[in-house]
């Protein structure tokens, strides 16, 4: 008997004879029962000592004018909702299962009150479970209330579906708002009837995402009841549900924030096509310029020269009239480089600008792009050529190589005082190549030095060298092509050092 972890237990005695309640008392003490007892013998002091505190109450069924039936009706009237056990010298069986259908925990007779203290305990036991269950009980309905408003107030659609036939299980009324339908027109269908045709999900492709990853976060488009669709961002995951599973889907409408992005993306587009527009419309000045300046010089020798041929050849000897076509053919040929220079960087400009790597020679490539130049600027030439390192074998593309080295040691030659030395050396290392071209001529002043790769621009101290401004560019482009890097230092009046360095790393070795 579960006596001892119970101290005392408050206790109403509705008794009017004292020897019955000693009875009871003795009884219990006996059973190892303390009780912390009031005794009441008529209504009004029951009702007065009526309180939600007592564990329990003892009612004698026949009291001269009261009676236990009417006691637990005054009790069950206040709202409590005390064990009510009924003690009594006799009993019928009617009046025994009318209490107990009225709400009296127990009844007992006076002469078997052996079964008192087992009786009151039972009757604790079952208060105490009811008041837990019933606690559980408001939990899970505040718990469930919760949820219901978390779900039908949420500003996102919040879609349940069985995870095994993609069949819509419940739906919050978000969906008139976002997408047009009443949300019971959805319950009991296929999600899928909210994906547009153009993106197809018969196989439900969505549900198996969900199932294989456990979750899912996606921006895809939904279709709205009037046809149109709406791009909204999706997170599904598998919940348990039931005996089985669900998958709970949550819909964000982005249409806003879609147009906010595409009215950022377009202004972007815009500046960007804005400035292309200004470079290009700049690009284009500058060639004008360019070709009546470098155009008008070699047209108007071939006019003069071949005027004069035309007009005074008769009074000419062989060695005059050979000057002058010399002059007409010097002049065209400036002209064809001029154009082949504008079409070289045309070609280069492109996405697809060739680039055919091959193994080559560097050391002997290099004497023979020094050769040339020496022979096109006659006296004017004195490269110095050094090779550090240990060469090894490079794939490189020749032509743009050629277009690299010629145009960094021609303007070195050209932009310096005839016959000074322009030192062109390359270094080996393990993963790359460094060339280095340094003159000590007239140098690019501070405020040119930002744009010097750009098309056409030459800077202000050229004075009459003749060019186009291109050689640089072209130079660039392709070291780029090449995933090299090409850099300068420069002062004016004193010099410049033209850096290249190409990569060869990676390089097959050459095959036996
Ligand atoms: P071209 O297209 O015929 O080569 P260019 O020599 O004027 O004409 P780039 O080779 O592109 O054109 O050079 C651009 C400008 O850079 C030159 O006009 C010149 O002002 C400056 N520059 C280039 N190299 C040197 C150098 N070694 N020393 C001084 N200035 C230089
Ligand atoms: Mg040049």
């Amino acid at each position: 008997m579960e006596t001892t972890s119970l101290t005392a237990i408050n206790a109403l005695i509705l008794e009017d004879q004292p020897d019955d309640i000693d009875l009871v008392l003795y009884e219990l003490e006996r059973q190892g029962i303390i009780l912390n007892w009031r005794h009441a013998a008529n209504e009004p002091d029951f009702v007065k000592l009526l309180n939600p505190e007592l564990d329990v109450i003892l009612a004698d069924f026949n009291l001269p004018q009261f009676s236990a039936l009417r006691a637990l009706e005054l009790m069950q009237a206040r709202g409590l909702e005390i064990p009510f056990i009924v003690v009594t010298g006799s009993i019928s069986e009617e009046i025994a299962v009318e209490c107990i259908k009225r709400g009296a925990a127990d009844y007992l007779l006076k002469d078997r009150l052996s079964r008192l203290g087992t009786a009151i305990l039972q009757a604790l036991r079952e208060r105490r479970l009811n008041l837990e269950k019933r606690h559980a009980e408001a939990a899970l309905r505040d718990s469930e209330m919760k949820f219901k408003t978390l779900f039908s107030e949420s500003l996102d659609v919040i879609l349940i579906i069985n995870s095994e036939s993609g069949v819509v299980l419940d739906v919050n009324k978000s969906l008139l708002r976002s997408l047009g339908y009443p949300p019971h027109q959805l319950v009991g269908k296929y999600y899928t009837a909210l994906i547009p045709d153009s993106t197809i999900d018969s196989e439900g492709e969505l549900l198996t995402m969900v199932r294989n990853h456990g979750a899912l976060y996606d921006s895809r488009e939904f279709l709205r009841a009037d046809g149109t669709t709406c791009p909204m961002d999706i997170t599904a995951t598998v919940i348990p549900w039931g005996t089985g599973t669900a998958v709970v889907a949550t819909l964000r409408d982005i249409t806003e924030r879609r147009q906010v992005e595409e009215a950022r993306q377009t202004a972007e587009i815009l500046q960007a096509q804005l400035e292309h527009e200004k470079v290009l419309n700049e690009l284009k000045s500058r060639f004008v310029s360019m070709v009546s300046h470098e155009y008008r010089t070699p047209l108007s020798t071939i006019m003069t020269s071949s005027e004069l041929l035309l007009n005074y050849s008769d009074r000419m000897d062989e060695e005059q009239k050979s000057r002058y076509f010399t002059q007409i053919q010097q002049s065209v040929k400036n002209m064809i480089l001029l154009m082949d220079e504008v079409l070289t960087i045309e070609k280069l400009n492109i996405e697809q600008a060739p680039f055919e790597p091959r193994e080559i020679d560097l050391t002997t490539f290099c004497n023979g792009v020094v050769d040339e130049i020496n022979f096109n600027h006659q006296d004017d030439s004195n490269i110095e050529f050094s090779v550090q390192g240990t060469p090894t074998t490079v794939k490189l593309d020749e032509s743009l190589l050629r277009q690299i080295l010629t145009n960094l040691l021609s303007n070195a030659v050209k932009y310096s005082p005839g016959g000074s030395k322009v030192l062109f050396s390359l270094k080996w290392d393990s993963d790359r190549v460094v060339i280095t071209i340094t003159d000590r001529g007239i140098g690019i002043p501070a405020d040119d030095q930002k744009r010097m790769f750009e098309p056409f621009h030459r800077a202000r101290n050229v004075s009459d060298i003749s060019g186009t401004g291109l050689g640089l560019s072209i130079a660039k482009r392709a070291v780029e092509l090449h995933g090299g890097t090409i850099g300068f230092q420069s002062a004016e009046g004193v010099g410049t050092t033209f850096v290249v360095i190409l990569p060869v790393a990676g390089e097959e070795a050459p095959e036996a």
